[in-house]
């Protein structure tokens, strides 16, 4: 090893002040030079159980951006698997850089052993970047790992999962509103038909909902109005979508769509989808939803099919198992919208305070073991 001489210091950055903000455990920078590997591991929580979620491999523009990811994605997966119901902490990871042009066989094996090297503390699986086929090269180097393919005991891809969910969190909100969950001849917009938004449309069209779909995908687009028949927003029509005249609108595609921007143009009366971190300011725009009536079903409490899949793979898979746990995110999210207008809170609040709540009591008994 070539001995590098430090470099003088510069202004003073607080890592601890970073971490500190949303009170995360550890967080650790995994650098390798052979293989140009440049990786976070954000482990919020683990007051439940070790801290669980996938890694994202993404080309993020700086560093900061990465970090910004993943440690509000590792929160946001404490928070998941408490309202659950899943003996789970919170945690993350990101590879940076472009996975097209960097992802390879060392790499993912190098990443493989700094996971390893946290001896259990931190679970990693899939996310956008990476996929089963992925995992199963990690899996090479730690035993750390879930979202493997199904013919190596996994439970493969976990959308139509996570799609189940959202499903049931759309129902829940409809029964919360109208007293009949049937999304029959109701029409829902679903921006982002790729793994997750295609399972949707399917159960939606099966329940015989009006359905209107966007993408930036041409290929998905025609994929899904070719298998479901479904409305397809042109080109033109894309930048008025969030006026598309619906009666649910499901963002199924990135975070932050819902901000000062869209929230005033919206249509609906319920959004629901599975997108992560869809509020692109919790506080403030949470707020702006339900002052102008739109009931909101938090990200993290109808998308964590996911995250219910591969926890099943910790206990021998089983996807019926992991669908009838899935049915569980119906009556949570009635508890929520139920506290919610009775506390008058934003339900992103009450989703948080109930997911915190389940924390800190099993935290408390989780000290005798
Ligand atoms: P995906 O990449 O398969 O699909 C995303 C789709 O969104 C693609 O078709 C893409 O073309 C489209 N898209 C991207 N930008 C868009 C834009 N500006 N307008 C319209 N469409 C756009 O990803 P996925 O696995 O389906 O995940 C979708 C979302 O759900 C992500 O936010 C992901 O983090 C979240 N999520 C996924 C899972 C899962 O099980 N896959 C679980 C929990 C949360």
């Amino acid at each position: 090893m070539e001995t590098i001489l430090a470099p003088a210091p510069t202004e003073q950055v607080s890592p601890f002040a970073v971490i500190e903000k949303m009170n995360h455990e550890q967080v650790v920078l995994c650098h390798d030079a052979d293989t140009g590997l440049k990786a976070i591991i954000a482990i919020h929580n683990t007051l439940l159980g070790p801290s669980l979620g996938g890694t994202r491999f993404w080309h993020y523009a700086n560093e900061a951006d990465a970090l910004t990811d993943v440690l509000r994605l590792s929160r946001g997966m404490t928070f998941k698997s408490s309202l659950a119901g899943l003996n789970l902490g919170g945690g993350k990871a990101v590879i940076l850089g472009n996975p097209k042009k960097m992802k390879n066989e060392a790499l993912l094996r190098r990443f493989g052993q700094f996971v390893n090297s946290l001896a259990g503390k931190y679970i990693t699986a899939e996310d956008v970047g990476v996929d089963v086929n992925d995992m199963d090269i990690v899996r090479l180097e730690t035993e750390h790992v879930v979202g493997l393919p199904e013919d190596k005991g996994g439970g493969g891809d976990p959308s139509p999962v996570t799609a189940y969910g959202v499903f049931l969190g759309i129902k829940a909100g409809l029964q919360f509103t109208t007293g009949n969950d049937s999304v029959g001849g109701k029409k829902v917009l679903v921006q982002g038909v790729g793994k997750v938004g295609y399972h949707l449309v399917e159960l939606l069209k099966k329940d015989n909902a009006e359905v209107i779909v966007h993408d930036i995908s041409e290929d998905n687009l025609r994929r899904v109005a070719h298998d479901f028949g479904v409305e397809v927003l042109s080109k033109d029509e894309a930048h008025s979508l969030y006026e598309t005249d619906c009666d649910i609108y499901a963002p199924c595609a990135l975070g932050g769509t819902l901000n000062p921007t869209t929230i005033p143009q919206l249509k609906c009366f319920i959004v629901a989808g599975g997108a992560n971190n869809q509020l692109l300011e919790e506080k403030r725009d949470g707020k702006a939803l339900a002052e102008r009536g739109i009931l909101y079903l938090p990200d993290f409490l109808i998308n964590a099919g996911g995250v219910i899949n591969v926890y099943s793979e910790l206990e021998g898979y089983n996807r019926e198992r992991a669908l009838r746990h899935c049915e569980r995110i119906y009556n949570t999210a009635l508890e929520v919208l139920t506290i919610a207008r009775d506390h008058e809170q934003t339900s992103h609040q009450a989703a948080l305070e109930l997911a915190t709540k389940r924390i800190e009591a099993i935290g408390r008994i989780n000290k005798y073991r």
